[in-house]
């Protein structure tokens, strides 16, 4: 389904990011990953994308650092020859309460995961613009659809990145480029790691946690999706209905 097309990927190295990447080489696409820091856990990943019969290449960047993100493009650019799909993948939290979450908290989660896909779009937009052609999947988060407590900085983000999402949609729609984000409940990754026995589970209705792979079947359905844009999707076992 979509052979021939070019995925670049933010936070491939695990988690949702890393199960995307699969999914959309399983489909045929070529897959770029990008992490932060975590060398060995993008290299494995790019590996069982390549086993799968497409080219796929790991790449260190600070998707937080504009100048930064410019060159990754360009990289990317370079090395597949073009980019059909921009996932927004990469992300954090730093988990406190309003009354004692410092400064530098609220900036570091708000520049990975807001200014981060800011960056990735606003440098990818121009190819997507001359080719007439593109598909940009953000992933969101329920938290920034209801908020959560002890989530300020992270809900405020997630929810910058839907009001980016459908600005950007609007944008780009002329040209036949979609933009859409994803709104994951709880995930069974590294990010929720010691939450499987939390209350918070227990109030989800389909009673279990998300796999990773259910999002990335999500993302690869928005990948082929040419009539969908400035949607955002929960992927949440029905915690924010
Ligand atoms: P994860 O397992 O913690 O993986 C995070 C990924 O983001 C890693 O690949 C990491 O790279 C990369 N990353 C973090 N900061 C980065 C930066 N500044 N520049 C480049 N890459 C960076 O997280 P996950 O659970 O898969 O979450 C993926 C996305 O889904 C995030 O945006 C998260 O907010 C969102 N989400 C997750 C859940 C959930 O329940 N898990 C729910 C809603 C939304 P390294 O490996 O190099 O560190």
């Amino acid at each position: 389904m979509l052979k021939g097309k070019t995925a670049l990927i933010t936070g491939g190295s695990r988690g949702i990011g890393a199960a995307i990447a699969r999914a959309m080489a399983a489909q045929g696409a070529n897959v770029a990953l990008v992490y932060a820091g975590n060398q060995q856990a993008a290299e494995e990943v790019a590996g069982q994308c390549a086993a799968l019969g497409v080219t796929a290449k790991s790449y260190q960047c600070d998707v937080a650092d504009f100048a930064a993100v410019k060159a990754l493009v360009a990289a990317v650019k370079e090395d597949f020859g073009s980019i059909q799909i921009l996932v927004n993948c990469a992300g954090i939290n730093a988990d406190g309460l309003i009354l004692s979450m410092k400064e530098e908290a609220f900036d570091r989660v708000v520049a990975a995961n807001l200014k981060g896909t800011f960056n990735l779009i606003r440098h990818c937009s121009p190819l997507f613009l001359r080719a007439r052609e593109g598909c940009i999947i953000n992933v969101s988060s329920v938290a920034g659809l209801m908020g959560n407590a002890g989530q300020a900085n992270y809900a405020a983000a997630k929810a910058g990145i839907v009001g980016l999402t459908k600005s950007v949609a609007r944008e780009l729609a002329p040209r036949g480029v979609t933009c859409n984000a994803i709104a994951p409940g709880f995930i069974r990754t590294d990010m929720t790691a010691g939450l499987e026995d939390s209350p918070l589970v227990a109030n989800i209705p389909l009673g279990r946690m998300g796999t990773a792979e259910e999002v990335a079947d999500l993302a690869v359905f928005l990948a082929g999706a040419g009539y969908i844009t400035g949607e955002v999707i929960r992927i949440d076992g029905g915690i924010a209905m």
